[in-house]
């Protein structure tokens, strides 16, 4: 057995958990793991084969004849293949937010993709960021945060991020969808998003990034440290 540290970083969409994640996982030299990186692809899955992400045994069909894989690049960012298709950029389209959503709330998605997440952080010291990490995935994980923002604040950020990938959705839209899938990600009886017991709860709201940063940097040096 590996002597191998993780680190558990959940909320809802728009918290920043990616973004500073990412940035974490360079200045400890951990690898960083979006896991809803890989429920987009699934999502992608079910919306590129015309199969309603509710439909649970069509859904599950597929799972066993396409191929999702993750893999790293050079310069240590994570790619999600589907049949061997590089979707990393198209997966962040609004649309395949709302396919990964519905797969997500089907057991033998979550099921399915369990040891995948579970096999990476055997292997290397990682930052994983998601809904169910600290309360399903690693519940042993060295440092659990629970990343939240007020809502207005998750929306404006998700808008942002969507602009600057080139993708024009109105404010109104972005935040309407983002309360239907915060709901439907709390709400689900498989995994649902919550704060584990003992993850530590950090609210970003009004915060810059650099702020945020910096807090949860030393937060993680110091608990990995004890
Ligand atoms: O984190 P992101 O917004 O990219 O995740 C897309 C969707 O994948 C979420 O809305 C959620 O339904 C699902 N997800 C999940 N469990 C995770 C990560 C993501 O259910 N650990």
């Amino acid at each position: 057995m590996l002597n191998v540290k993780s680190i558990a970083i959940d909320g809802p969409s728009g918290a920043g958990k990616s973004t500073l994640a990412k940035r974490l996982a360079e200045a400890l030299g951990f690898r960083y793991v979006d896991t809803g990186a890989i429920y987009r692809t699934l999502g992608l899955m079910a919306f590129r084969k015309e199969v309603a992400p509710e439909n649970a045994s069509a859904v599950a069909e597929l799972l066993y004849h396409q191929d999702i894989r993750l893999d790293y690049d050079k310069a240590g960012a994570q790619h999600m293949y589907l049949d061997g298709e590089d979707v990393t950029d198209e997966i962040r389209r609004p649309e395949v937010s709302r396919y990964a959503s519905g797969v997500s709330a089907i057991p033998a998605v979550r099921n399915f993709l369990l040891s995948m997440q579970r096999d990476l952080a055997k292997m290397h010291n990682v930052i994983m960021d998601g809904r169910d990490i600290g309360t399903v995935v690693l519940p042993n994980a060295d440092v659990k945060i629970f990343l939240t923002a007020s809502q207005e604040d998750r929306a404006r950020r998700r808008y942002e991020d969507l602009r600057t990938r080139g993708m024009d959705t109105p404010y109104e839209q972005v935040l309407a969808d983002m309360i239907e899938r915060d709901h439907r990600d709390s709400t689900r009886e498989t995994a649902p998003l919550r704060q584990a017991e003992d993850a530590v709860l950090v609210d970003t709201t009004g915060q810059q990034p650099d702020e945020s940063y910096a807090v949860l940097l030393e937060m993680i040096r110091r608990k990995l440290d004890a």
